[in-house]
């Protein structure tokens, strides 16, 4: 039995960093969505985000940490920017705990022809698993090989141009791996549909994330998904044209009122170099446990709810609790 599949009687596993792996309870604050390095992939979508300024990145992660912060999820799986060599490095570096993924982006992020959109099911699932339990590609050859400690996928706007085999496999994967599936949505689109279809290939609801899920913001909806038991990821806080205000802030109170403190998951999603406070002069990822932990505390929201939502809830998931 290889290590990723070790779990303890009561099913905890160890979290796989880009470092080793470490217990839940080690992360502390912990953004649920993030990313941290994009290499450049000629041929890709020419808006597609770049993040690889070396010591900025390394800056900010030491400002994050500083401020308080623990761990964050790096969401860019391989073939469109992830670069693990680069994560390994950023996290010695910074102190910060950093989650690699393995699996899928949207199409457009890739170079075109890329192998993956044109694998078999079973061919995919090979290699998320690969990924998972042994070596995230880039790694494979070094003394320390990364591995990947959870799944990312991304939906397209719609069911039928979403990518059905990937889709298959990440299933797939998950289920022999017993891996948390982060799921972007667009919009927050298909998460009813993703959610049920997952459950019917045998993922238990405490295995999804879906992110995104603040740029749709029905409250009855969010509602039905946490008690279904899926975490549900908001992000929006700095882009303005989502109007956090109105939209995530009310959630995340009504959220709370409900008693479901323990399916949201707060993240701030940098992926535009224009975010980060050493790079572009934006908020910066450690407005996470500052600006917006604060918020929180100013809301009268208890001390237990706001550490489920800034890091204990991806956590314990990562963990294979709950
Ligand atoms: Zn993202």
């Amino acid at each position: 039995m290889d290590s990723s599949s070790r779990s303890t009687s009561d099913g905890r596993r160890p979290v796989r960093t880009v470092l080793g792996e470490i217990p839940y309870e080690s992360l502390g604050i912990t953004d649920a969505h993030n990313h941290v390095w994009i290499d450049p992939i000629p041929g890709a979508d020419p808006a597609a985000p770049v993040l690889d300024q070396y010591g900025k990145i390394i800056a900010e992660l030491k400002l994050y940490r500083a401020a308080g912060g623990g761990s964050l999820l790096d969401c860019q799986p391989g073939g469109c920017g992830r670069n693990a060599n680069r994560l390994f490095e950023l996290s010695g570096a910074s102190g910060v705990h950093i989650i690699a993924c393995t699996g899928f982006h949207r199409q457009k992020y890739y170079a075109a022809g890329h192998w993956l959109f044109t694998t078999s099911p079973e061919q995919a699932t090979q290699y998320f698993s690969r990924e998972l339990t042994s070596a995230l590609e880039e790694t494979r050859d070094q003394p320390e090989p990364v591995r990947a400690g959870f799944i990312k996928i991304a939906l397209e706007s719609a069911w039928d141009d979403s990518f059905q085999p990937g889709l298959e496999a990440a299933a797939e994967a998950a289920h022999q791996t017993g891996s948390l599936v982060e799921i972007h949505t667009e919009k927050g689109g298909l998460a009813e549909k993703v959610a049920i279809y997952f459950e019917d290939h045998a993922l238990s609801p405490g295995q999804l994330v879906l992110c995104h899920m603040d740029k749709r913001p029905d409250p009855g909806l969010h509602v039905e998904l946490a008690r279904f038991g899926v975490l549900l990821e908001y992000d929006t806080f700095y882009r303005p044209k989502y109007e956090p205000e109105s939209r995530l802030w009310t959630l995340i109170e009504n959220m709370v009122e409900a008693g479901l403190s323990k399916h949201v998951a707060l993240a701030t999603d940098m992926a535009e170099a224009g975010m980060y406070k050493t790079i572009g002069d934006g908020p910066g990822l450690a407005s996470l446990p500052t600006e917006i932990k604060m918020r929180l505390v100013k809301m009268g929201i208890s001390e237990s709810s706001i550490q489920q939502m800034l890091g204990g809830n991806i956590a314990r998931r990562l963990a294979g609790l709950d």
